[in-house]
This record gives structure tokens, sequence and C-alpha cells, in this order.
């Protein structure tokens, strides 16, 4: 489970294909415009971000964060700009630069460092793209094309199966392609990798984006196929009014069979063993020994299908629908698919769809950005390992180890505390905190991409290449001992992440600086910023979901009926707090989807207060511009949440994300009582909830 949203993985083109798509959120201007952060002279809360006028009790976004929101502009090319803007751009300006070096290095030609090089030039040659034109993906319609019957149709479904899903750690539950193959430590053998099948064949975010009865969807819906068909008509078929008008019926047909995001999210629901045999019987109409055949599954005996009915809604619809209107959505998947690194015409008209309509961004990044992200996704740790040794010193590693151990010191504290958990519970929560693997700054081995083939001039092949690389990889690991230690996440993304089958976080080098992590602000500010993220992933452990597992990653239960039952009464008046939330007038916040990241930020914040505390020892915390240590530290979390969104990509976040907008995580402070004195919050203000109220789960 990240620590921050990524919505906007749907404006990179690219996305549908890598398994480990974790590209950064937001870098905004031009490389030479960016903010180099690490020499800001601000060590601390930025007052001059606030707003003083608004008190924090009425409304904590505006106050922590007022002054920045009423000056900031959202660049053309992004649709959001936040509190990682900045440490974003400068991530990815280092890592250009160290494409660059790579570029001239003097390395074996089948070096990953030669493959870095190589792999950025064939995606920047805009010229080479042009001239090719449609030749590369020409070879795979004629395939599409050839399919006679509905038993080569299911083979051809197959071997479009890629492992670019991930319901727990990155928590993507998106893939175009019929359904999404997640490779992981097994629910019910955590020592070793089990095949997980999710739900898949969608182009558009969610099924609510085919089946929300209002104006804005319905509007969205005829734009959509109006794209359908032009991305048709550029890859030269005729007849694509029709087609694209089939195509969106069959996706709307699969959007009915669709579990929603808050019903995926629940795990209890997703502990489906399959044999070969149970597909056949319970899940008829796809030939589904030609679909593992395919997919080079056949000798795989048994998966975790995740949504069980969305699979026998799914494989019905192979058998009903007719031929020609599933080689076109084939078709069109791939041209989707693809469209980032074919002419520029695909990528205009991909953007035009998914980035202004969908977001409302006017203008795509620039290329060298998304350069940079395209390398992050497909050889994320050759990159990383160069990133790490150059920009993750020691001393970082070291400070942010001493304060995990402080927050995870105050977790244990207060779990021993809890006066409603039985015993047996506390002490099965206590061997999870024991257990639990916590990567700081980057991996202890890296991934070995020697399997992976990267050609000069040939950018369609390249991307081909990779999604078979990882897709083979995850394969070849399948019933093989579970490496616990291995990451999820690369040194150069800006965010944080649990991995509740592993027990294990990872916190890349990235996100280790200001303004999350500064060696030079005060303790206050820290722990505020930087130490509710640490406490945020700590606490997964213990969220809806983390709950779940034991301290060695199995599903179980591991909890007395009693405390179970006080959890769920706890989680569920968050998730009616947050069902408050309006993000617009006719929509607002779902408390059961974002429940498990929102308490996930509570926890979080009060572990990370209780951290802050204690590393004062006793001694009062230094004033700083009038803000005592405690305002301090609140006031850091607030502006740790500063964002500015496109109308929307807000609305496409409220429905596509587990993690509420970050207006009203900022909010989260209300459920703690040191915010509710620090700020004299009195009845009547906007955000004050009495004692009883206030939701404190851990
Ligand atoms: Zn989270």
């Amino acid at each position: 489970m990240r620590f921050r949203p990524w919505f906007s993985k749907i404006t990179l083109t690219h996305a549908a294909i890598c398994a480990f798509v974790t590209f950064p959120l937001l870098a905004a201007q031009p490389r030479d415009a960016s903010i180099d952060v690490s020499k800001q002279d601000t060590h601390g809360i930025v007052v001059a971000n606030m707003d003083a006028s608004v008190r924090p009790g009425d409304d904590f976004n505006q106050y922590a964060n007022g002054g920045w929101i009423k000056r900031t502009e959202i660049p053309p090319d992004r649709e959001q700009v936040d509190a990682s803007t900045s440490l974003t751009d400068l991530s990815d300006k280092r890592t250009v630069g160290l494409i660059e070096e790579a570029a001239k290095a003097t390395a074996p030609v089948d070096s990953s460092v030669r493959k870095i090089a190589a792999l950025y030039n064939s995606y920047m040659d805009e010229a080479a793209i042009e001239a090719k034109g449609l030749a590369p993906l020409r070879p795979h319609l004629e395939s599409i094309a050839a399919i006679r019957n509905k038993g080569e149709l299911a083979r051809a479904l197959g071997e479009s199966l890629r492992a670019d899903v991930d319901a727990l750690n990155n928590t993507n539950f998106h893939t175009p392609n019929l359904f999404g193959l997640w490779v992981a430590p097994g629910f019910n053998d955590s020592e070793h990798y089990s095949a997980y099948l999710l739900q898949g064949g969608l182009q558009m975010p969610d099924r609510e984006y085919y089946l929300a009865d209002n104006d804005r969807m319905r509007d969205i819906r005829a734009k959509y196929q109006a794209h359908v068909s032009t991305m048709l008509k550029l890859a030269g078929f005729t007849d694509t009014d029709s087609r694209a008008q089939h195509i969106v019926e069959l996706e709307h047909a699969i959007a009915l069979k669709h579990l929603s995001l808050a019903d995926s999210e629940d795990v209890h629901k997703a502990n489906n063993t399959w044999k070969h045999s149970d597909f056949v019987t319970k899940a008829p109409g796809l030939d589904w020994a030609e679909y593992f055949r395919g997919a080079g599954l056949s000798e795989q005996t048994s998966f975790i299908v995740w949504q069980p009915s969305a699979f026998t809604g799914e494989s019905a619809l192979v058998a009903s629908t007719s031929l020609e209107t599933w080689k076109d959505w084939l078709a069109f998947h791939l041209i989707e698919a693809y469209a980032g690194v074919l002419p520029k015409a695909f990528n205009d008209e991909r953007f035009a769809f998914f980035g202004t309509i969908l977001s409302g961004t006017p203008e795509q990044r620039p290329r060298w950005q998304r350069g940079v992200a395209l390398v992050n996704d497909l050889l994320g740790d050759a990159v990383g390992r160069l990133y790490a040794q150059r920009y993750f010193p020691p001393e970082a590693k070291a400070e942010a180890q001493a304060m995990v151990a402080n927050i995870t010191s105050a977790f244990r504290k207060r779990i021993e505390a809890l006066s409603w958990m039985a015993p047996a519970t506390k002490a099965e929560a206590q061997a999870k905190l024991t257990t639990l693997y916590v990567g700081i700054g980057y991996p202890e081995t890296w991934r070995d991409y020697s399997a992976y083939e990267v050609k000069a001039d040939d950018i369609f092949g390249n991307v081909w290449r990779a999604g078979l690389f990882e897709y083979h990889r995850e394969v070849a690991r399948l019933g093989r001992p579970v490496d616990r230690k291995e990451w999820s996440m690369t040194p150069q993304t800006v965010d944080a992440v649990n991995l509740p089958l592993q027990n294990a976080l990872n916190f890349p080098g990235a996100i280790l600086q200001p303004p999350f992590f500064d060696p030079q602000a005060p303790a206050a500010v820290n722990y505020g910023a930087i130490g509710s993220a640490i406490g945020h992933e700590i606490s997964h452990t213990f969220d809806t979901e983390g709950s779940a597992f034991d301290s060695k990653g199995r599903v179980r239960n591991w909890w007395t009926t009693a405390d179970l039952a006080h959890f769920n009464a706890a989680t569920a008046r968050l998730a009616a707090q947050y069902d408050t939330y309006k993000a617009f007038p006719d929509l607002s916040v779902n408390g059961k989807q974002t429940l498990g990241e929102n308490i996930a930020d509570v926890a979080g914040l009060a572990a990370a207060y209780d951290g802050y505390r204690a590393s004062l020892a006793g001694k009062t915390a230094p004033q700083r511009d009038g803000f005592s240590g405690d305002q301090q530290f609140f006031i850091a979390f607030g502006q740790s949440w500063g964002a500015k969104t496109r109308q929307a990509a807000l609305r496409q976040e409220v429905l596509t994300d587990p993690h509420a907008p970050e207006q009203f995580r900022a909010d989260t402070v209300r459920n703690i009582d040191a915010w509710n004195s620090t700020f004299d919050v009195q009845p009547g203000e906007k955000l004050y909830l009495a004692p009883a109220d206030r939701v404190q789960i851990w």
C-alpha cells in the first residue's frame, strides 16, 4: 500500500505495459526551470505558505497551505502540483543526468548502463519513430486479423496476459488486458510465490466511467467512443465508427461484471483458489486450456482468483460476443498500449483523451521527462542503483533508521496500552512489528536485466520485450521461495510502500529529502512530515488489509472475536467520517474505498506524534516563528499534504484512488487530542470533534 496517490499514471501511455509502474506523480517545469530543493534555505515549516486568517479548527488545510494555494498555478503539463513536485523534479533531473552519463560510459554492450542509454535514446529519437510509421505495429495487427475462431481468440487473449497488476503493494487493480497476473507470496503459503489473477479489460480507469449515470460521465463516454474511432482510423482501419461502437459496448458489458474498487480492496473476498477445472466449471465461455497455453501457464495448477464473479462474467462475454468485435477490441487495446511509442499522431490523440478530457491537463509533460519515466518503469533498478550510489548518503540512512526505530517503539507502546485488546492479540501484533523488515534508501540486492534485450533504434520492440521480460520473470518465480527483502519501489521514487504479504516496508531514498526530511530542520518538523509517513506505512501492518495477515504474512485471523468487533466498529466510524467529505457538491469521498489509507493516516500521525515527544526526552521544544514544537509538528504534517489539483483529475482521484484527496488527508489531525489542545479547537469550529467522536484505532 503506497503512501501517495498515483492517479496520473493514466496519462503515461506505456503505463499499461509494465508491471512495476510507480512513476513519480508530479514533475512540473522544464528541467532548467526546476528548483533544486536541496538548496532551499527554509529548514522547517514555511510560514509564507500558510493563511493565518483561517482558524486551524475551521479548515486546517487552508490554515497550513492557504498562502501557497493562493499563489500557485498548476503548470499546463500537470494535473496536480503538490508538496512533492519540486522533489520529483529534482529526482527526474538527477535521473536524466545519470542517463546522459550512461550514454557516454564505456561499459560493455550488454551491461545495464548501456541498456539505460539505448532505451532512453530510442525513445527520444522522434524522427526515427515517425519514419517507421505503422511498421512496428503491423505484424501484431496482422496476427489479430488472422484469428479464425474462438479457440484462437482464447490463445491470443492468453498471449496478451502481463504481470501488470498489484493488489496489495503498489495497489494497482487496473489492466486493460482481459485479466492481469500478480505474482506474490501466497495467501495460503506465504513462503512461496503464488499466481493471483485479477479482473481487467477496460481502457478507462474504472467501471464507474462506463456505468455512472450523470452528465459528466455520459459526456466522457461519448468522447471516448470518438477517441476509439480515431485511434482505429490512425491505424488504417475502415468503418471505424461502427467498430468503435461495438468495442465500447463490449467494455460496457465488461464493466457491468467488474467488482467496485472498494470491493476489490477487501482481501477477505479475494482468497479463492481455482484449479484449471474450476475455470471450466465456474467460468464457462472462454477456452481456458487455450488461454493458459497462450499465457504459458499450462503447467501452473492453481491460481488465486481475486474477483470470481468478474471471471465468470467476462468469460461468458467471450462466448456471447462476436469474434469480430473481440478482434477489434484486441487491436484497439494493442494500439492504445503502444501509442506512446508510435508516431506523434497516436501519442497526441491518446493524450487528448486520457490527459486532457479525463484529467483536465492541457499539455503533455516534456518528452525528456516522459523518457525518464519510461526508463524508470522498464529499467528502474538499473537506474536506481546509480541513483542510490550518487544521491543517498549513509548519514541520511542512519538518521532515517533512528526515526523508524523511535516510531516503531511508539507503536509498541500504543499497542501495549490498548485497553480493549486481549493479551494474545497484542502478542501477535507485537510479533508483526518484530518481524517487520524496514528497507531504507535502496534494496540490498538489485534486479538482473541480462535477459532483457534493448536495441538502439527500436523503441517499439524495446517496450514490447520489456513487458514480456517482466512477465516471464514473474512466471518463473511461481512456486519458488519468497524473498521478503525484495523491494517494490525504486530508490528514485518519491513515495513509500508497505508490502503486507512480505511484512515489509520500503522508504526510497528520493522521499528522504526536504521538504519531507531535512537533517537541518527541527525534530518537530521531520516527525510531522516524514515521521507521519513512516507511521503511516508501519500502521498499514494493522489496517483493514494488514490486519488480515499474521507476522509471517499468512492470511490468518489472529484476533479474538471481541477485539475484531471493536476494530470493525472503530473503523466503521472512520469510514463514516470520510463519507461526509465532499470533494464536489455531487461527489463525496468513499469512506470504504479509502478506509485502509485513512486508518494509516490517523494511526501514523498518532505514532509519529508519540515518537516526536519521545525524541524530546523531557525537554521543551524550541519555538520557531512564534509556533510551539507541537504546533510545528502539526503544521509540517498539514504542509506535507499541500496540493492543488485540476477538477477533472480530482474527480478521477476520488473515483479510482484508495487514498482520500490531499485536502482531507491534512484534516486527519482532528482525530488527535494533542492537535485539538495545541490549537485550542472549540465546539462550533468546523473540524471540531467531541473527544468521544475522535477515532483512535491504534
Ligand atoms: Zn498507504
